[in-house]
């Protein structure tokens, strides 16, 4: 069958190719992948691990599928997407479920570290790794991974800060794309007033939902926020956020920033107001399961309060061969489709 495959360290290696790859478990028909800066990044030959004793990785971490075959709890047709990051085997994050924590750095990732992704057409997975999808969610199934990795953030955020008493009535979200806007929709839904802050123009999403926008070149003059989530992947964002948090605020970072750089960090926000008001700043990847079954039910929710805004966000469909044009597209999530 047809995959996109890259060589992983070598940069402009992707490339469609015939594969035939043996999976145990549930046959599912892939129907979309969505790709996003991981995509990019494993292209660009900077990040990515063939799976072991292989010198090709098939791309793609964002699936939506069609079960195949009766069984393992599941029924032809359903409609499902699977989880990414599987269990090193021999931590103790890993033993209780959650990957997304793993201590040895030893896990496997679906299209992204020693294990093939789903931008092929037909995949076998661990029935314990697959995520029921109900079928109102076809249209936004891509989104369920970059949510579940939102939902995973936001759950952290609140644990965090949930260690004093205190209350998110006030929130920045910096950066537009599909993460910050996907964060801006899950706070929105619990009635935080979100401000996002954005280089693009403007965001019929964002706007959609209440939200504040804003241009980054404002952050100075918006007050403070009990709330920061840096989703743009611009370490000077998170820099300037950290004076921008309130007492006992919480800075979340999700976006990636690989850039080799030094960032100014106002030496008394981290001297004084950090300690002084009993900030943090961290730093979140990944999902472990609850936080995919979370991703569905929530992503749901935002579908019927605002209708057609996540339908909107995936906002370039074009066949696998075209993977060029969906790994340069800009304007929101771009998928890959697979099958009808
Ligand atoms: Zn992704
Ligand atoms: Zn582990």
């Amino acid at each position: 069958m047809n995959a996109l495959v890259v060589e992983p360290g070598h940069a402009g290696s992707a490339c469609i190719t015939d594969v035939s790859i043996r999976e145990e478990g549930v046959p599912v028909r892939v129907l979309e992948v969505g790709v996003c800066g991981t995509d990019r990044e494993i292209t660009h030959g900077l990040f990515g691990v063939a799976p072991d004793g292989e010198d090709r990785l098939v791309l793609g971490h964002e699936m939506i599928g069609v079960v195949e075959r009766d069984g393992h709890g599941f029924a032809r047709g359903d409609l499902v997407t699977a989880t990414v990051r599987r269990s090193c085997g021999r931590c103790p994050a890993c033993a209780q479920g959650s990957p997304d924590g793993c201590l040895t750095g030893d896990y496997l990732e679906r299209g992204i570290t020693r294990l093939h992704g789903f931008a092929r057409e037909l995949v076998g997975e661990d029935p314990a790794q697959l995520v029921a999808v109900p079928f109102e969610l076809r249209e936004i199934g891509v989104l369920v991974e970059p949510a579940a990795d939102c939902v995973r953030a936001l759950r952290h955020a609140s644990a965090i800060g949930g260690r004093l008493p205190r209350e998110v009535r006030r929130a920045l979200v910096t950066g537009a794309g599909t993460i910050g806007t996907i964060v801006t929709c899950l706070l929105r839904l619990d009635g935080v007033e979100v401000v996002t802050a954005s280089l693009e123009p403007s965001s019929p999403v964002v706007e959609a939902t209440g939200a504040e926008y804003v241009a980054t070149t404002r952050l100075s003059e918006l007050g403070r926020f009990d709330l920061v989530v840096e989703c743009a992947g611009d370490a000077h964002l998170t820099a300037a956020a950290l004076r921008l948090l309130d007492r006992s605020g919480v800075a979340c970072i999700l976006g990636i920033d690989g850039r080799d750089q030094t960032v100014p960090v106002d030496g008394r926000t981290l001297g004084v107001d950090f300690v002084l008001e009993n900030r943090v700043l961290f730093g979140s990847v990944n999902a472990r399961r609850g936080d995919w079954d979370a991703a569905v039910s929530t992503l749901d929710s935002v579908r019927r309060r605002w209708p057609g805004a996540l339908e909107s966000l995936v906002a370039l469909r074009v066949p696998l061969d075209r993977f060029d044009e969906a790994l340069a597209f800009r304007g929101g999530k771009a998928a890959l489709v697979l099958s009808e």
